[in-house]
């Protein structure tokens, strides 16, 4: 048998890759795991992580009008960026710090540099110019944000990477996209008073989720001073003598900003990465072809996470990688379940959502029923806020159960991840009639709509 440097080389250190080393090297196999730039990935390094702290920021303002209403007088207040930013990556170099300890804890070798694959089982260290070989390697490169350099000025325009490390807040955003990171970085930026527009070529933000969620978001993003601008994209971006830059769209509006951001999706990291050396398929945007186990189509070579572009979530990739540990080390072939996976939007009220949106879930049903709530929430009485929170069931008339729960309002995702729990049970209705509410919370509601809004039958809803 050929002997190889290592059992298991994974190439790239986010979430799914550092997944899998650690628990192949806890196991007792010689695992070795290469990152170009920080460990943690995308998640940890410049995404959900630093994101979700931004979006604890840009809430201030907020709470301390809201306080008035509870009998609070709030002094002058200051707002600093670069604070925050400092603040922000001493978090991170925190993190980054835990993840590189789980390896090291566990046996795995760590090696600071791009790897590309050289061979049959070889790769390639581009720190070093060493070739080493494994039995088996692991792609878990990720992704990075869509350049759109087609567009004329991209060039001057910034990601989600560049959002995380401005010199300095900008006085206005146009934000360009109208998916998770367009609309979450659209609610930030107008939170830390960023005079913000966010401009999407469809026809409502956010495509693919509950209409209603879309609608009431857009709403109350309007409501705190965002301009969206639907069916309409950024054409042009032009930069001026004083470098500020001027963005004109398809429909002829021409916004003068300071930053302009795009938020195009993401694509895969597979360029240059040695896959077609060895013959790895891709798919036409330039994913990994993975089968259900996360094998490629080269027997000695699998991948997980972003770059394949299954669902583009950390915990998903993490699971990929508790999956492939069972398949290849523990002689217990595991499939990821890709199903009914809650997911949140951190917009501001956020979003909360899981399984089917109505309309799909009419397409795939004879008949189906749906509740839906819209209220005031209590902390809103006091404070005078005008908002609404969002509640919304939809039942399978047939078997009764839940197929999509969706929230719109404070802390939906972390309801989103309990109704996941029920949803994945393949709890009825009933069940959830039966449950006993929790008062005064405003998620009772979603154990006290006993009657339904309307149904769906037939794809006409009566
Ligand atoms: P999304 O896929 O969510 O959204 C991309 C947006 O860009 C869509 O609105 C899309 O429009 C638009 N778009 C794409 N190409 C063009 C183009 N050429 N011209 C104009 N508009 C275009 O991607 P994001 O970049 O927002 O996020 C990437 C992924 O990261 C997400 O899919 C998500 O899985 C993950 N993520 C998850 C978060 C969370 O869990 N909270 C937070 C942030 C990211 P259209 O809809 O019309 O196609």
């Amino acid at each position: 048998m050929t002997q190889y440097d290592y059992d298991l080389f994974v190439i790239g250190g986010g979430s799914g890759g550092v997944r899998a080393a650690r628990v192949a090297a806890s196991l007792g196999k010689r695992v070795a795991i290469a990152e170009e730039y920080r460990f943690g990935g995308t998640c940890v390094i410049r995404g959900c992580v630093p994101k979700k702290l931004l979006v604890y920021a840009s809430q201030y303002p907020e709470h301390f009008e809201d306080a008035e209403g509870y009998g609070w007088t709030v002094g002058e207040r200051s707002f600093s960026w670069p604070a925050l930013i400092k603040a922000k990556d001493r978090e991170i170099d925190r993190l980054e710090g835990l993840y590189r300890k789980g390896l090291e804890n566990n046996g795995a070798e760590i090696l600071e540099t791009r790897a590309e694959i050289a061979g049959e089982h070889r790769i390639r260290l581009l720190s070093s110019g060493q070739e080493v070989t494994a039995e088996k390697i692991l792609v878990a490169v990720g992704g990075h944000p869509n350049p759109h350099p087609e567009m004329p000025g991209s060039e001057f325009c910034i990601s989600s990477n560049e959002a995380f490390h401005l010199e300095e807040l900008p006085k206005s955003i146009a934000i360009t996209g109208g998916g998770y990171i367009a609309v979450e970085f659209a609610n930030i930026f107008a939170g830390l008073g960023v005079e913000t527009t966010l401009i999407y070529r469809g026809e409502e933000i956010l495509r693919g989720f509950d209409m209603d969620m879309r609608t009431n978001l857009r709403e109350a993003m309007e409501k705190k001073g965002i301009r969206v601008v639907c069916r309409d994209t950024i054409v042009d971006v032009a930069q001026a003598a004083d470098g500020r830059l001027k963005a004109e769209t398809h429909n002829g509006h021409v916004f003068n900003v300071d930053k302009v951001m795009m938020a195009l999706g993401r694509q895969a990291n597979t360029k240059g990465l040695g896959l077609e050396s060895v013959g790895v398929e891709l798919d036409a945007k330039g994913a990994i072809i993975v089968d259900d186990y996360s094998r490629t189509n080269v027997d000695y070579i699998w991948a997980l996470g972003d770059v394949t572009d299954r669902v583009q979530l950390t915990p998903v990739a993490i699971h990929e990688a508790m999956c492939f540990i069972e398949t290849e080390y523990k002689d217990n072939p595991t499939k990821p379940d890709h199903d009914l996976i809650a997911t949140a939007v951190f917009s501001q009220p956020e979003i909360g959502t899981v399984g089917l949106p109505e309309h799909v879930a009419a397409e795939r049903f004879e008949d189906i029923e749906v509740y839906l709530a819209k209220f005031r929430p209590m902390k809103a009485t006091l404070s005078g806020r005008d908002e609404r929170t969002v509640m919304k069931l939809i039942v399978n008339a047939a078997d009764r159960k839940v197929v999509g729960a969706h929230i719109l309002g404070h802390e939906a995702g972390e309801m989103a991840q309990l109704l996941g729990i029920a949803l994945k049970g393949g709890c009825t209705k009933d069940v959830f009639d039966r449950t006993m509410a929790v008062h005064p919370t405003a998620s009772e509601e979603l154990v006290t709509m006993y009657q339904p809004s309307y149904r769906v039958k037939n794809g006409e809803r009566i």
